[in-house]
């Protein structure tokens, strides 16, 4: 019998070169290794659904665990792997055994970046990333009155909205004078101000904490750069996360900004591939190599490192597409908008329904939608199709934009 497949992570990413290795028929041996000691679950209800009690934990699994073995997957969960030996093809685990692959796929995500400040180890400084810390902020949150969330990105913002829906006393903390800055545009940072502010969320820009102060160990209160304080019975910290490269560097792998990948998610060896937060990679709507945090992003390598493996390769080039839910208000983006040079915006802020598209040298390189899905589901055909749509187009309300003729073979 061949060796296994083997892929390290049980992420959105990981579970999904798993299932579409047999969805597809790959016969031989599959094998996937997870620290974490649960069957793969979808993270982006944590900070949302989850946190506010509509969605349990028993519905945020991504299947069943019969599915498992129904389809001779060798789920290894709670097993850390710590080693790649390359020259012998097998991945060493902390608990000792080795376990030896044909192929291997990296989709090790990233973790969270941690706070240097005084007073972080305190009881009650929380960081989001998995269902257990899901419900370590869930938990807390119960008995809270005040809770300071540092971070105005996604997550932030996210755990931001979930909290004050739940009544407690919110207030964010966000270094940038702008939240969502590396995100979105400005106006709809602002926009975004609006929001949080309308539901008595307290936004705190241009600041971060400088230390915790606590009382018998518990976290207490926030002092900020700009000399205030905030009482906090939580702290949830959303500052961002960092890939997770370290197996693959220790490996000789290349790394960067993640695991370096090809168009074809291969790293300069031909039997390892890295897929997910993890993996930076080539992106023609980026111009260049990005690493993404999404779960389009985790799902479409899944399904492209599969392909590969059963000698389908084709390259990595699916639009990129993201969505944050806080409070009433949805955002869609789809392509990557950095580096833009003009924004046009169809519809008026003012209706809280509109959509703000941007531009690089004339080409149309990204749209975010506010509640408005249709805008959204256009855009990844205008971006998948290259599709030339002009700014003027764009915020004509009038112009139809499923009815624009369909891009010159040059383009
Ligand atoms: P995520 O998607 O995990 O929320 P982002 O990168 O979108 O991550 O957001 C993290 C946010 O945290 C950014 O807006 C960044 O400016 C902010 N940030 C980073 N460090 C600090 C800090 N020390 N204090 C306050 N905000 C911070």
């Amino acid at each position: 019998m061949r060796a296994p497949v083997v892929i390290i992570g049980t992420g959105q990413a990981g579970f999904q070169a798993a299932a579409s290795l047999r969805a597809e028929g790959y016969d031989d041996p599959v094998v996937m290794i997870g620290e974490e000691p649960h069957h793969p679950y979808q993270r982006p209800p944590l900070s949302k659904a989850f946190m506010t009690g509509k969605q349990d934990a028993q519905n945020i699994f991504l299947r069943p665990s019969a599915f498992y073995q129904d389809h001779r997957i060798d789920l290894l969960a709670g097993e850390k792997a710590v080693e790649i030996d390359r020259a012998n093809r097998r991945v060493r685990l902390a608990s000792g055994s080795n376990v030896a692959y044909q192929t291997l796929v990296l989709a090790t995500g990233a973790r969270v970046r941690t706070l240097p400040i005084r007073g972080a180890e305190l009881d009650g400084v929380c960081y989001l990333r998995t269902v257990d810390d899901a419900i370590d902020i869930k938990t807390r949150l119960e008995d809270a009155r005040n809770v300071v969330v540092i971070g105005g990105g996604f997550i932030g913002l996210e755990l931001a909205s979930s909290a004050r829906s739940l009544g407690k006393s919110v207030t964010v903390v966000e270094l940038q004078p702008r939240l969502m800055a590396r995100m979105v545009a400005p106006l709809l940072s602002e926009f975004y101000r609006k929001v949080h502010s309308g539901q008595a969320v307290e936004i705190v820009l241009g600041a971060a904490p400088v230390e915790i102060r606590g009382q018998d160990g518990r976290a207490r209160e926030v002092r900020l750069s700009d000399g205030t304080l905030r009482p906090a019975d939580v702290v949830a910290v959303g500052i961002g996360v960092l890939p997770n490269f370290e197996l693959a560097r220790d490996a000789g792998l290349a790394v960067s900004n993640g695991i370096a990948v090809d168009a074809y998610l291969r790293t300069g060896d031909e039997n390892i591939y890295a897929i997910g937060d993890c993996a930076e990679h080539p992106n023609v709507f980026a111009a260049g190599r990005v690493r993404l945090e999404s779960v389009q992003n985790a799902v479409d390598q899944g399904r492209s490192v599969a392909a590969a493996i059963e000698g389908r390769p084709h390259r990595y080039e699916s639009v990129p597409w993201f969505w944050t839910d806080q409070f009433d208000v949805r955002l869609q983006m789809v392509g990557l908008s950095m580096g833009h040079d003009r924004i046009v915006t169809r519809g008026d802020p003012q209706s809280r329904k509109f959509s703000v598209f941007y531009f690089r040298k004339g080409r149309l390189i990204a749209i975010d939608s506010i509640n408005r899905p249709a805008d959204h589901m256009i855009g990844r055909k205008l971006l998948a199709s290259g599709v030339a749509l002009t700014p003027d187009q764009a915020s004509d309300e009038s112009l139809d934009l499923k009815r624009l003729p369909p891009a010159s073979p040059s383009m």
